[in-house]
């Protein structure tokens, strides 16, 4: 496995995290405990060590899922937990609130859920446009002085945000969506990150499945699972733009690297910048393609060979603003 330093903490952690949103089976169509658990298991004798999860997904569930599957394998110590804060779900629907009693109880409810007394990176899920960031930053640095939190991140915060909480904290991480087919933060983000040193952890590095080349055209998606609804799945026209241009990266990942699209695409992320690409999972046998994506760097020709193909076939890309929660009604 690939290792990374967080920001400049003493944290080190695997460059391929576990992503858990699907494990809690809200908005994925449902979970199987033991399923995840024995996934979670199959991460970690994988070399995987940094393990992405948030209340919010599964409404707990997903974090009980990770305390459970860390306490039955006797692997707290040797886990890098990243959860998150700052999205509340009294009505089924989560909303943004990172007002500080709310963090500080989702703090307490995360390391009851999580079985530990710390947690390694602790990250504000999306910006409360209700709440200074200030507030917010002031809340994280007394936890961290505390010793419950080792390190700080944000996630899907802008460059201008950042600064401001870094101007109150320090900040370790920040998590965008990035993959090859959501592109945003080349333009702002990851410059930054590099630039002030932080570590980006790549959410849908994989591109909700789509990267991972087993999907079709007629691929169905079951319950509530958030595909039926994401632009790039649910649309007919521009599904089969992207499974085609899926269609081209393989061809051009066998013929150049020996590998599929799914190893071409995470080795993509890794390469980068100062990143962690998070591999959404919830069987074990989804992780046998690990080993395909390390060990080897793409390089520039490859690289230009990618833009060409993606400019060719995906003129307008479409983002995943889709998932983005709503804020709180103001008081
Ligand atoms: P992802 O990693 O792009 O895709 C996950 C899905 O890809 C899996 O649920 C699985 O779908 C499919 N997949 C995985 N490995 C596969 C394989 N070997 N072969 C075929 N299909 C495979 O998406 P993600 O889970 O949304 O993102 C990863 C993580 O990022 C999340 O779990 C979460 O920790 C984090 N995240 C954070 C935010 C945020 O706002 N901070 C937002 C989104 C995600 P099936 O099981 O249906 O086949």
């Amino acid at each position: 496995m690939e290792t990374i330093t967080l920001g400049n903490s003493a944290i080190i952690g695997s460059r391929i995290g576990l992503g858990t949103w699907a494990i809690g089976g809200w908005m994925w169509g449902g979970t199987d405990e033991a399923q995840a658990i024995a996934t979670i298991h199959s991460a970690l004798a994988r070399g995987i060590t940094l393990i992405d999860t948030a209340p919010v997904y599964g409404f707990g569930t997903s974090e009980s899922i990770v305390g459970k599957a860390l306490q039955t394998a006797g692997r707290r110590q040797h886990a890098v937990i990243a959860t998150k804060a700052g999205l509340e779900w009294s009505s089924g629907r989560p909303r943004r609130d990172s007002r500080p009693l709310r963090l500080r109880q989702e703090l307490e409810d995360s390391l009851r859920r999580l079985q530990t007394d710390y947690i390694d990176l602790y990250q504000i899920h999306w910006p409360d446009p209700l709440v200074p960031i200030e507030e917010v930053a002031t809340e994280l640095l007394r936890m961290h002085r505390a010793g419950k939190i080792r390190a700080i991140g944000v996630s899907n915060f802008s460059p201008a945000q950042m600064e401001a909480f870094r101007a109150v904290a320090p900040l370790h991480t920040v998590q965008p969506p990035y993959n090859l087919f959501e592109r945003g933060i080349d333009a702002d983000v990851l410059p930054y990150a590099s630039d002030k040193g932080l570590t980006v952890l790549a959410y849908g590095a994989l591109c909700r499945g789509l990267l991972s080349g087993r999907i079709t055209t007629d691929s169905k998606f079951a319950g509530d699972d958030l595909r039926q609804s994401d632009p790039k799945f649910a649309d007919a026209r521009l599904r089969s733009r992207y499974v085609s241009a899926v269609g081209a990266l393989d061809a051009l990942a066998r013929e150049r690297c020996g590998r599929g699209v799914l190893s071409l695409a995470v080795r993509w992320v890794l390469d980068r910048g100062p990143t962690i690409a998070l591999w959404g999972a919830r069987r074990s046998d989804q992780l046998e393609a690990i080993d395909g994506a390390l060990g080897w760097q793409l390089d520039a020709q490859t690289m230009r060979d990618i833009d060409g193909i993606l400019e060719r076939e995906l003129e307008t890309p479409v983002g995943p603003e889709f998932m983005a929660p709503p804020q709180r009604a103001a008081a």
